[in-house]
């Protein structure tokens, strides 16, 4: 029998190894997704087949399996490096070891096939056919659900994965509430008869012109090139290769400036997490992140607290229009910042504002436990999805490709996901107040330009501690009090009443 201290390392020997395999991985990946040639798509697919099959063999190991059941007995102090080491390691074991691989291989065949049958019901506003698809991907994760173990909703275990901790009543929580006041304010803004006209957003904006400015704001952030890079795709996305080499995308439309301006800093933001995890976690299992949720709070954080904020442009905005002189030189902050604001209730989730986005997400949200535990059948979807639209938002999708079809979640088997885009964006509120209540000045900073005193607070309370702790753990330890949508409601209420002429 080996001592605690010799097992210690020969987990972390097994972890950097499989960890690298992950690393090469996720090169492969970023590459499909930016410049791999389209007559490559199949070697690709092999090769990376081949590393998903070697590292689900190390993780499925026994004798890894021994090493963390052992360390799991070995009293480590439980808010230790090691125990939380030994914790990121044993999710990973038990998510290879506990599904068969028959399972796994039925839903990523069925995900690859259900994905195209969804794009093109979407292309041709089909739901009927997409049905079936939908109603076989459901069963497969209730059967997902079964193997992995819950205790109250299948629900748990699938949510669990993205968002270790939480579960579908603590998310009702906090969404219960979310919903009636959103759906209040949405109401509110609608009748309040001050429109908003974003029209000087729509001209015609260089490309180059338009990177230029986002890759200089990204930087002031703290967004680290020698240790990521900027690269354009069909859909954004921020990747880890390491937390040496955290890599960013965007896209451009010349005749709309929102799209990459934000869309940027949003990426930015993912990636300023990842290149803040402390170096000692490399190749460790908790060279990751808390949770999507904790993720989505760095992207929103510098996307909305920081990028939409009035502070932000009244130092940038003379940036912007030495950029676009033509297109902004004669505009006036004001009219920029309610642009750039505006809020209309929309069929669409990708494309919402602040305020009416996290409607969007309570409305799946409501639909995919309905359908995980049978209350709801996948024939009655569609009817479903309208009617939460017209309650919430108080309009009804024309057809299901701008409802019901829009997004590919579900289609890959993506359940249980889609409540951390909301849950990043409360925690985002929630670390920025705490931010701002620790160094006062940091609106002032913002108003300069300087993002300093921000970021290395959420260096220190966020981003270091990569995995080390659960998602609630981190942000009570960072804020003093867990998931709450207060602030953020708080938050909302005030920017938008303002704007709005809300009393
Ligand atoms: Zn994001």
């Amino acid at each position: 029998m080996p001592d605690n201290e010799t097992a210690f390392r020969a987990l972390l020997d097994h972890m950097a190894v499989t960890s690298d395999l992950s690393q090469t991985m996720a090169v492969l990946s970023w590459d499909e997704n930016t410049y791999m040639p389209d007559g490559a798509a199949e070697a690709r697919g092999r090769q990376m087949a081949t590393l998903a099959t070697v590292i689900h063999e190390r993780l499925a190991d026994p004798a890894l399996a021994e090493l963390v059941a052992r360390l799991e007995d070995a009293g480590l102090p439980e808010d230790s490096v090691e125990a939380a080491t030994v914790r990121q390691a044993r999710r990973a074991v038990d998510h290879a070891s506990k599904l068969p691989a028959s399972l796994v291989e039925a839903l990523s065949m069925h995900g690859a096939r259900a994905r195209s049958v969804w794009a093109r019901a979407r292309q041709e506003s089909d739901f009927t056919s997409f049905a079936p698809e939908l109603a076989r991907m459901f069963e497969l994760k209730r059967e997902e659900a079964e193997v992995l173990g819950y205790q109250d909703h299948p629900y748990d275990a699938l949510h669990d994965l993205h968002e270790p901790g939480s579960t579908a009543a603590r998310v009702r929580d906090v969404f219960v509430p979310l919903r009636r006041e959103l759906t209040t304010l949405v109401a509110e803004i609608r009748d309040a008869g001050s429109q908003i006209d974003d029209a000087l957003l729509r001209q015609s904006f260089d490309e180059a012109a338009q990177e230029r400015f986002a890759l200089d704001t990204v930087t002031a952030f703290g967004y680290d090139l020698e240790h990521g890079r900027l690269d354009r795709t069909v859909h954004p996305f921020a990747t880890s290769l390491s937390k040496y080499d955290v890599r960013i995308t965007t896209r451009y439309q010349r005749h709309y400036l929102n799209t990459a301006l934000f869309g940027t800093m949003h990426e930015a933001g993912h990636g300023l997490y990842e290149q803040g995890v402390a170096d000692e976690y490399y190749r460790t299992p908790l060279e990751d992140t808390a949770s999507l949720g904790v993720h989505e709070s760095q992207s929103r954080l510098w996307e909305n607290l920081v990028g939409r904020s009035r502070a932000f442009w009244e130092g940038a905005f003379p940036r912007l229009q030495r950029t676009f002189p033509e297109q902004l030189g004669t505009v006036a902050l004001d009219p920029f910042y309610a642009a750039i604001n505006r809020v209309q209730p929309s069929f669409i989730r990708v494309e919402a504002d602040e305020v009416t986005y996290n409607l969007h997400i309570i409305l799946r949200f409501e639909l995919e436990l309905a359908l995980l535990d049978g209350s709801l059948s996948v024939a009655d979807l569609p009817e479903a999805w309208n009617h939460g639209m017209q309650e919430m938002f108080g309009i009804t999708p024309p057809d299901d490709a701008a409802g019901v079809l829009q997004d590919v979640h579900w289609s890959i088997g993506l359940i249980g996901y889609f409540p951390t885009y909301s849950l990043g964006n409360l925690i985002s509120v929630q670390l920025f107040d705490a931010a701002v209540a620790a160094h006062p000045h940091i609106p002032a900073d913002i108003r300069a330009g300087r993002f300093g005193t921000l970021l290395r607070w959420l260096r220190e309370n966020v981003h270091r501690h990569g995995a080390r702790y659960l998602p609630e753990e981190l942000l009570e330890r960072a804020t003093g009090s867990g998931l709450d949508a207060g602030p953020y409601l708080r938050y909302l209420k005030a920017k938008y009443g303002e704007l709005y002429g809300l009393s």
